[in-house]
This record gives C-alpha cells, sequence and structure tokens, in this order.
C-alpha cells in the first residue's frame, strides 16, 4: 500500500453510520479523498465530442463539483470530484455551431449509467449464459497478450480477426495499424444503417468515395429521396443549421423542399410536399425528372457529365423514362412529376439527396446513380447551393497508408456471410459492434461468435455480443478520455477535432487506446507503434502520410472525369426484388432508424426511451405503422398486438395506424427488442432487423434492409403497452389515402 492509498483509504467517514440508519447496516462505504482540482460551486465548461454518430459535433460539458460513487481498486466510495452536468453544443465548432441534438443531450447518460461495466471481466459460466466474474487489468492484458503470443508462435497472425463500429478517427486507424503490424486481416467493421452503397456510388459518379455534404443555406430547391437529413442520417444537427438558413435565413426567399418515401419521416413531415413512391422507384422518378428537364430544354444531358455516362439511355434522353411511363411505375401522377421537373429546374440552386430505404433495396445502387446523374445534369455538384465532398473526408485519405482498397477497414455490410469472414480466426476483438443485435438473424451471428476460440470486447456495457465474449476490457466514457474525430461530411473544409478528458474516470476502466499500445508493448515480440499513449497519437495528429497528402482541390466531376473509375459502364434499371411472395406476404416491410434510439445502440440510455418518438409520440415501447384505412379493412385499432411474420421468424408488436404510410408497407423503428442491453432496454419492444431476410443490393453485396416483405395479423387487443405522449392519432378526421 503506498502512501497515497493510505491516505486514502484513512478518510474514511461516518457514511456507514448514516446508511445504517437507512436500513443498510452491512454496505461500508469508503469516502475517498478528492483527485481533483475543483472550486466547490464554481462551473466551468470543457470542450468534448459527441460520441453517438460520425457526425462528429462539438460539445462543451458544464463541469461542477459533486459528491459522486467511484470505484478505486475495487472498492466502492464516495468522493467529491468534477463532474460532467450538462452537455451543450459547442459554439466554435465548425459542424454543429452551439447546436446539439436530442441524442447529443443524452450522451452525458453513459457516463453516469448505473450498468457500466467498471473494472475487467472473466467469462464464468458457459459462452452466452452472460456469467463474468470480476479480474484485475494485470490479469486480463495478461490473458490477452498469452493468446496474442500464442498466434504468433504458431505463425498464426492471420488467425487475429477485429471487428469494429465503422470509426473514422484515431482510435480506428491505431486498431488498423495493430492489425497490420500484428499480421492479422485489415478489420472489419459493421453498423446496420451503413451508407456504403451511397459511397460507392458517389465514388463512381463523381470520384469521392464518402457521403455527401450539402450548401443547404444557399439551396431555394430541395428534392430529398428518403433521407432522414432533418432526423438521424449523415450530419443532422449540421443539416437543420442549412436547412433552417435556407427556410428563414433570406428574408423574402424562402427554398422549397419536397420529400419523397412511402413512409413518412421527421423530415417529410416538414416537407412543403410529401411524394409517396413505390418502394424502389425511386431512382425511376428521378429520371423521369430528368427527362422531364433534358426534353424541355434546358439542360442536356452532357451537361451531367460522367456521373450521366453511368444511365443506359442518359446520352439519348432517357426516352424510356416519359412522365406517363414513370408515372405507371412509380405511383406518382404524371402531372405532379412534370410540375416537380420545372420547379427544380427553374428554382436555381436546386439540389437532390438520397438516402435510407431508397438505397436499402436490391436496386440501391442505382437509384442512387439517378439521383446523382440529376445533381450532376443541374450543375449541382461541388457549386453553391449543392453537393460538395469535405476534404480529406474519403475513408482513404485517413487510412495513412497508399489509396488501396486494402488500406481501409472492410465493411462487414457487403462481405456477408459473417461465418466465412470468421471462418479461421482464433481471436476476435469487437469494438463499439454489437451485430448478434444488428443483424438479421439470417445471418447467423451468434451461432458463428459461439464457435470461436476466444472473443474479447472493448465496450463498457454488456450487450448481446459482449455477452458472448471471454473477456471484458471496458473503456472510458468519452467525457472521461482523449477523444478525436475526423468526419466524412457536414463541412466544405477538413475538419479535425480533439479534447482532453472533461472529468476523472469513475470506474477502474481503461481507454481503449492506451489498452491497445499496452498490448502492442507486452507482446513477446512488442509491435513498433509509435505512441506511448492515446493522448500523445491524439497530440501527434492524424498520421504522417494522412496530414501530408495534398487535398485535391478539384470539382467532384472533374475528378470524375479524369479519374478512369471501375465499374464506369452504364447501368440498366432492374425491377426491385424482395424476399416473400407477395400473395403471401402482402406488406413492405421497413425497418427505420429510430430517431432517439438509432439502430438500437442508444437503447440503454434511459432520456433517449423517455423522449417521445416525433411522428407517434411513443415512449419506452416498440410499435408498427401501419395504414390507418388498411388498418380500418382489417379492423385493427391503435395498441392492438400484431404477428409480424417475414420467411424469416415472427415478431410481436403494438399496432399504430398512421395516415402518414402506403397502403402496402408496415414500418417499425429499429432500437428496441434488446435480449440483454442494460436495465433500461432489456426485454422491451421487439426487434425489426430479427426478422429481416438476408437480401442484398444486386451489384455492391450490401445488406438490401427494406427489401423484406411480411403479413400481418391481429392476435389481441391493446392492452396498454403501447404508451404515448400524445393524444391517439383516432382524435382527429381521417386522412384520405396517399395512393
Ligand atoms: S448529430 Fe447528434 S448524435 Fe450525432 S454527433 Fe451530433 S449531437 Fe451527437
Amino acid at each position: 500500500m503506498d502512501r497515497r492509498q493510505f491516505i486514502k483509504i484513512s478518510a474514511f467517514t461516518g457514511s456507514s453510520a448514516t446508511l445504517a440508519s437507512c436500513g443498510n447496516p452491512e454496505y461500508h462505504l469508503i469516502r475517498f479523498v478528492p483527485e481533483d482540482r475543483i472550486v466547490p460551486g464554481t462551473a466551468v465548461w470543457r470542450p468534448s465530442i459527441c460520441p453517438l454518430c460520425p457526425a462528429g459535433c462539438g460539445v462543451i460539458a458544464r463541469v461542477m463539483d459533486g459528491e459522486v460513487e467511484v470505484l478505486r481498486n475495487g472498492q466502492l466510495g464516495l468522493t467529491r470530484m468534477g463532474l460532467a452536468k450538462k452537455l451543450e453544443g459547442n459554439p466554435d465548432h465548425p459542424i454543429n455551431q452551439g447546436k446539439l441534438c436530442t441524442r447529443g443531450q443524452a450522451a452525458a447518460e453513459i457516463t453516469y449509467h448505473p450498468d457500466r461495466v467498471g473494472h475487467p471481466l472473466k467469462r464464468a459460466g458457459t459462452r452466452g449464459d452472460g456469467k463474468f466474474e470480476e479480474i484485475s487489468w494485470e490479469q486480463a492484458l495478461g490473458e490477452l497478450v498469452a493468446k496474442l503470443d500464442a498466434l504468433a508462435a504458431a505463425n498464426d497472425q492471420n488467425k487475429l480477426a477485429i471487428l469494429l463500429r465503422p470509426e473514422r478517427g484515431l482510435r480506428g486507424e491505431l486498431i488498423r495499424q495493430f492489425a497490420t503490424r500484428f499480421g492479422a486481416p485489415v478489420p472489419l467493421t459493421y453498423e446496420f444503417f451503413d451508407d456504403d452503397v451511397l459511397r460507392r456510388a458517389n465514388a463512381l459518379s463523381f470520384g469521392n468515395h464518402q457521403l455527401p455534404t450539402f450548401d443547404l443555406a444557399e439551396s431555394r430547391y430541395l428534392l430529398s429521396f428518403g433521407a432522414d437529413f432533418l432526423g438521424t442520417w449523415n450530419s443532422p444537427v449540421a443539416q437543420n443549421i442549412g436547412y433552417g438558413e435556407m427556410r428563414q435565413g433570406r428574408p423574402g426567399s424562402r427554398g422549397k423542399f419536397v420529400q419523397v418515401e412511402y413512409r413518412m419521416s421527421q423530415t417529410g413531415a416538414n416537407a412543403d410536399e410529401w411524394v409517396p413512391v413505390k418502394p424502389g422507384m425511386e431512382g425511376v422518378l428521378a429520371l423521369g425528372i430528368a427527362q422531364v428537364i433534358m426534353k424541355s430544354g434546358s439542360r442536356r444531358a452532357g451537361d451531367a457529365g460522367p456521373a450521366g455516362m453511368l444511365i443506359d439511355g442518359w446520352a439519348g434522353g432517357l426516352a424510356e423514362y416519359t412522365a406517363q411511363e414513370v408515372s405507371k411505375r412509380t405511383g406518382v401522377p404524371a402531372a405532379r412529376l412534370e410540375r416537380l421537373a420545372k420547379e427544380f429546374s427553374e428554382q436555381k440552386p436546386a439540389v437532390a439527396m438520397i438516402a435510407g430505404a431508397a438505397v436499402a433495396q436490391t436496386n440501391g445502387l442505382f437509384n442512387a446513380l439517378a439521383v446523382n446523374a440529376l445533381n450532376a445534369l443541374m450543375g449541382s455538384v461541388g457549386t453553391p447551393g449543392g453537393v460538395f465532398f469535405m476534404q480529406g473526408g474519403a475513408q482513404e485519405d485517413i487510412a495513412g497508408g497508399p489509396r488501396s482498397a486494402n488500406a481501409t477497414a472492410r465493411s462487414l455490410n457487403d462481405r456477408q456471410p459473417l461465418q466465412e469472414e470468421l471462418r479461421d480466426a482464433q481471436v476476435l476483438l469487437i469494438d463499439g459492434a454489437n451485430p448478434v443485435y444488428a443483424a438479421p438473424r439470417a445471418w447467423k451471428v451468434r451461432e458463428t461468435l459461439t464457435q470461436l476460440p476466444y472473443i474479447v470486447s472493448f465496450g463498457n456495457f454488456i450487450d448481446e455480443t459482449s455477452a458472448l465474449v471471454d473477456l471484458i476490457l471496458p473503456d472510458h466514457s468519452f467525457l472521461e478520455s482523449w477523444v478525436q474525430s475526423m468526419p466524412e461530411s457536414g463541412a466544405k473544409t477538413a475538419i479535425v477535432s480533439m479534447a482532453a478528458p472533461v472529468m476523472q474516470p469513475l470506474h477502474e476502466t481503461r481507454a481503449t487506446g492506451d489498452v491497445i499500445l499496452d498490448v502492442a508493448r507486452r507482446l513477446r515480440k512488442p509491435l513498433e507503434l509509435p505512441w506511448k499513449t492515446f493522448e500523445e497519437m491524439v497530440k501527434a495528429g492524424p498520421s504522417p502520410a494522412a496530414a501530408k497528402r495534398v487535398p485535391d482541390r478539384a470539382k467532384p466531376q472533374e475528378k470524375a472525369a479524369r479519374r478512369p473509375l471501375p465499374g464506369g459502364e452504364a447501368r440498366k434499371f432492374a425491377e426491385p426484388q424482395f424476399n416473400g411472395d407477395a400473395n403471401e406476404y402482402g406488406f413492405h416491410f421497413l425497418p427505420y432508424p429510430s430517431q432517439a434510439l438509432l439502430d438500437g445502440s442508444l437503447a440503454h440510455l434511459p432520456l433517449l426511451q423517455e423522449l417521445p418518438d416525433p411522428m407517434s409520440s411513443a415512449v419506452w415501447s416498440s410499435w408498427a405503422e401501419i395504414n390507418m384505412q388498411t388498418a380500418e379493412r382489417l379492423g385493427i385499432r391503435q395498441g392492438d398486438w400484431l404477428e409480424i411474420t417475414s420467411s424469416q421468424g415472427t415478431i410481436r408488436v403494438p399496432a399504430f395506424p398512421s395516415p402518414g404510410i402506403a397502403p402496402d408497407v408496415v414500418a417499425m423503428p429499429t432500437g428496441q427488442g434488446h435480449e440483454n442491453f442494460t436495465r433500461y432496454a432489456t426485454g422491451r419492444g421487439a426487434n425489426p432487423i430479427s426478422i429481416l431476410a438476408p437480401v442484398v443490393e444486386s451489384e455492391t453485396g450490401a445488406l438490401a434492409w427494406a427489401a423484406t416483405r411480411v403479413k400481418i395479423t391481429r392476435v389481441a387487443d391493446a392492452d396498454g403497452t403501447l404508451v404515448l405522449f400524445a393524444g391517439s392519432l383516432r382524435d382527429y378526421p381521417p386522412e384520405h389515402p396517399h395512393r
């Protein structure tokens, strides 16, 4: 025991007596000496970065002294320290400019969550039964190092597999460098709402393998194909700011916004016009609009450059895509299509965007290429009011190595089945991904992981995936860590954010970056990584190779024109394919990202469970949206229990009849239905991802998560499970069907 430790323990106070009077005589709580320099009663604001989505918004945390329960040397006790009490948007941050979405507001709950893993855990029972025992960091690191040394001794370094949530910052780069130097394959990434189809389309159309940034503040007309850009997609706070400018920032000039989608999102509810379209036909509608514009003579096919040449029939003016023909395929009346085309071509600058279900079909790449061609036709790429690509935002720009496919993490979404990827793995490291919950059951992720000899997680909560691992090495929360972010979109110029810890760690966790570096040093043959700590890496900035790279200032169309792109041939339209016979499975099934819980990774935060959904006002629950008139026809009332069945399985969920959904569509938010994810999320609602068919986008192989058909059966009356913050939609007059 060192002197400091002695002082801490000798600072024991009479708190146990106080607790005894509360009826808890066995509970002895130590009061530790404060470790922080804090001025009682004085708040300081410290910067950090919101970790809840890849947008990388800057936050400032209001830090004040407070009393908190902490773990020190395995001992629970009380101490006074600086605590982050409230998060606000950082007014100096170029992405979010002082604003923060509701998820960002709730991010502080990660740190104080009662179910956080506070120290290393080792599996104690059989895999999957969720039993763990506490072990020391020394023992935990020793175990992992021994496993890696054994791989190296057998010359089996390629049997180390790494699975990450997509990570564009230095944390991801460190893990990639660790893998490369060890001799392991390039890490895999997995995220359910992966935007890889759109990135591929942007690479083909414009030479930028990344998500776009929109100059909405300068736009006068916005046509969105399924992009929930005000809610969950891409860089929502930056897009909300630009959208606000577009609508109200120019006196006398309010930009028009049209949303095309078959289930009304929060974004769609803000639109001037909501245009329902048949699933998978968004690209056809975009080409119909382009055809009308070209036919009018205001723009020519050649104006679109290489982006147009990716569409079969473009050079000939898209003769197959007349308004009448497109109307038959999309369900959008020809007169409406012609009016939209006229507005889009006349109210300049105009821009189109596409995301969400529109690119999650079997023909998703075609849909995205069609919208890209429409933007290129209008000269809306790289020009004010149009679409941009952030400098340095492409995945290749942060890999710190040559621009080869091998330099980046590979996306699991387009390389399933997982069984094949992990077939030979002896050791698997998992950071931030929860594929057991967030992948279709048909992928058999649980079964695959159960077979692996040794799995380690760096998560700080037990979820469906980490419940299967052998060792948990818990990370600090973002407020306790050095953090760094390099978003791929949200501003025109490259942005690198970094921040020091806002507060001392509450528990005996360690920053994952430091753990990776420590493991690299402890190996029998240590890996040569140039940093001692993650703090050192963050302070050194992006890798020299990435930093020295001169930003390419050419416009995207010029880049696409001069760079030979693989797969640059023209694509023919292919009808979207759906799993499930239409006669038996009469509804398209649409899982969409929950405003609060996203793909389910935030379901453990009670503030977000409590947040009313902007469309249904539901809290703490799952629901299935169904068209009001369809519900009427089937005798389904709000809250009635439905069974939703696909070719892959059945889930039960309360019904929510809604006017904002097509008659042949059933939609469900993702996020609930966790089997094992803290006290707040476990056993609550149903998981729509679990019944998705493993259908893929035809060219990229990405999961086509909007291509499953289902049937529904009303199985029980409403029983109060569906909790709505507002009243019933039946309080309002019924609407006409939308198509
Ligand atoms: S958009 Fe919201 S969740 Fe995403 S980084 Fe910004 S504040 Fe966080």
